[in-house]
This record gives structure tokens, C-alpha cells and sequence, in this order.
């Protein structure tokens, strides 16, 4: 088992890749804290995995339950090998159809959610520790339909976390970002797409992946396992992408035929 002994926190950890890591990190002798904030599926996940994890409900923005949920992780688990900042929102729309309040969203929960993440968990994070951020493909792939505000809060992640690991190196603490392309999770349902669009969406993204498939939360979670665990004891201030291969070979995608 990779993380015996270890402990763990996971925001969003009730749904798509973070309840996915978490399940994995539990199989793997951890003990895991998850936030979230729908009550119902923090419940079904904390019936799930049992003794072994301890189910939060709380906004990443609030300032009040983070105080409270630190201090209850200190209380039970002492101090955090690993941090899995993986909470955050998606964002659909042109850049006319976005307001100001929805951009704000999106950056305050991408990354000023992980920021304040980090700097609550920082006095529980001992040498060792491993911090891992859910980043984004987009950051490096233009969409239209992508308002920018998604890109730029996950492009934002990636460059603050080059200047955390600078600064908690000498403490022995890693930072690494892991950037998905498109995987199958409940992020698309939350807009409330028609069927007919949803399908037309989930099409298209799976023609232009070189590997033909989105891929699964599990996929994500399995590299979310390795720079968290000792197994990556000498990565830090890196970025894994786990995208089928639509960044490094775009023209292998299924779009393309045999154009190239
Ligand atoms: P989900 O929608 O399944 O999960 C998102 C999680 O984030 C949920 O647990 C949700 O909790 C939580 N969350 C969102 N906002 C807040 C908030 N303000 N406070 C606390 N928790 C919050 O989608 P994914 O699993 O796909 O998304 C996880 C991460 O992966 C995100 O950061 C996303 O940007 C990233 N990602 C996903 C990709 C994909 O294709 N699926 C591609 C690239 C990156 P609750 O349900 O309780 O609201």
C-alpha cells in the first residue's frame, strides 16, 4: 500500500476525480478528509469509505468553516502528508454572455480557493508532504466557447504553483499539478445542457482525443496517486497531463482521419 499511515485532505472529494482519488487513497491505507457542499453526496462517500474518512461540508471560500475544518483535521489526524486542492468549477459561455459576477466566480473558486487551501493546510504540512493541484488542459487549449475565465483561473493555478514550490522546497514540502483533458464526471451535467447539446459536446471532444475516448476519474486519480505518494519523491513544481493525448498529438485524433 503506497499511503500507509498517511494522512490526507481532498476538497471537492464528494464528486468526479475527487471522490475518484479519494476512494484510491483510502485502497492505498490513507486516511482522508473530503469537502464538498452538497450534504447528500459528502454523506454517500463518507458511508462508502467508512472509518477512514472524515466528510467536511464547507465552501473553499469560507473563511469560518476552513478555520473550523483545519482545526478538526488537526484534532484527528495531527498533521497532513498530502493535499489534493481539486475543487472547482467550469464555465461555458462567450465572452458577451459572461458576466462580471460569473468570472469572479470561477477565479475565486480555481484559485483563490486553492491559495487559501494551501495556506490553511501550510502549518500542518510537515517534510515530506506532497500538495497536488487539479489543473486543466484549457490552459494551454484555446475554446471558443470558454469565456477565458475558466483558462485563465487554471493557467493561474499552474504559475502560482511554480512560486510555491520555490518557496516550500527548503521545507521538503512538493507542489505538482495534474492537467486532465476531458473526463467523464458530473462537471458538464451542472450546466444544464440539452440532451441533444450534451451529446453534440461529448462528440466532438471525444473525436479530437487521440485517443478516442474521454477518459475516467480513476485515470486522473492513478496519477493523482503518484505525486502524492513517495513514488514521486524528486517531482516537484511539475505538471503531469492525463488527456489522451490531445495536447502532445493533436493530429493522431480521430478528427483528422489520415490528413496528416
Ligand atoms: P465535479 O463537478 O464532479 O467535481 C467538482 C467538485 O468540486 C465537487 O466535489 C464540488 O463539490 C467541488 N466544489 C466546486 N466548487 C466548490 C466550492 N466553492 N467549495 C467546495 N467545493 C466545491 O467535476 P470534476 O471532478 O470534473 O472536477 C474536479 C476538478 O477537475 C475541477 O477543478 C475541474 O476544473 C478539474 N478538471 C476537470 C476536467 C473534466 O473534464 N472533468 C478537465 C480538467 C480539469 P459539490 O458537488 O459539493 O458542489
Amino acid at each position: 500500500m503506497r499511503l500507509q499511515g498517511k494522512t490526507a485532505l481532498i476538497t471537492g472529494g464528494n464528486s468526479g476525480i475527487g471522490l475518484a482519488t479519494a476512494r484510491l487513497f483510502v485502497a492505498e491505507g490513507a486516511r482522508v478528509a473530503i469537502t464538498g457542499r452538497n450534504k447528500t453526496t459528502l454523506d454517500a462517500a463518507a458511508k462508502e469509505l467508512g472509518h477512514n474518512l472524515l466528510a467536511f461540508r464547507a465552501d473553499v471560500l469560507d473563511s469560518k468553516a476552513r478555520e473550523l475544518i483545519f482545526k478538526e483535521i488537526k484534532d484527528e489526524f495531527g498533521h497532513l502528508d498530502i493535499v489534493f486542492a481539486n475543487a472547482g468549477i467550469g464555465q461555458f459561455g462567450s465572452i458577451a454572455e459572461t458576466s462580471e459576477e460569473q468570472f469572479d466566480e470561477v477565479l475565486r473558486t480555481n484559485l483563490t480557493g486553492v491559495f487559501l487551501t494551501i495556506k490553511s493546510a501550510l502549518p500542518l504540512l510537515r517534510t515530506g508532504a506532497s500538495i497536488v493541484l487539479n489543473g486543466s488542459i484549457a490552459e494551454y487549449i484555446g475554446a471558443p466557447s470558454g469565456a477565458g475565465c475558466y483558462a485563465a483561473s487554471k493557467g493561474g493555478m499552474h504559475s502560482m504553483s511554480r512560486a510555491m514550490a520555490a518557496e516550500l522546497s527548503p521545507l521538503g514540502i512538493r507542489i505538482n499539478v495534474v492537467a486532465p483533458g476531458p473526463i467523464k464526471t458530473p462537471i458538464m451535467e451542472r450546466h444544464q445542457m440539452p440532451p441533444e447539446q450534451s451529446a453534440a459536446v461529448v462528440q466532438t471532444l471525444e473525436s479530437s482525443v487521440p485517443l478516442g475516448r474521454r477518459g475516467e476519474a480513476e485515470e486522473v486519480a492513478k496519477v493523482v496517486l503518484f505525486l502524492a505518494s513517495d513514488d514521486s519523491s524528486y517531482v516537484t513544481a511539475s505538471e503531469i497531463v492525463v488527456d489522451g493525448g490531445i495536447t502532445g498529438a493533436m493530429f493522431g485524433a480521430p478528427v483528422y482521419g489520415r490528413a496528416f
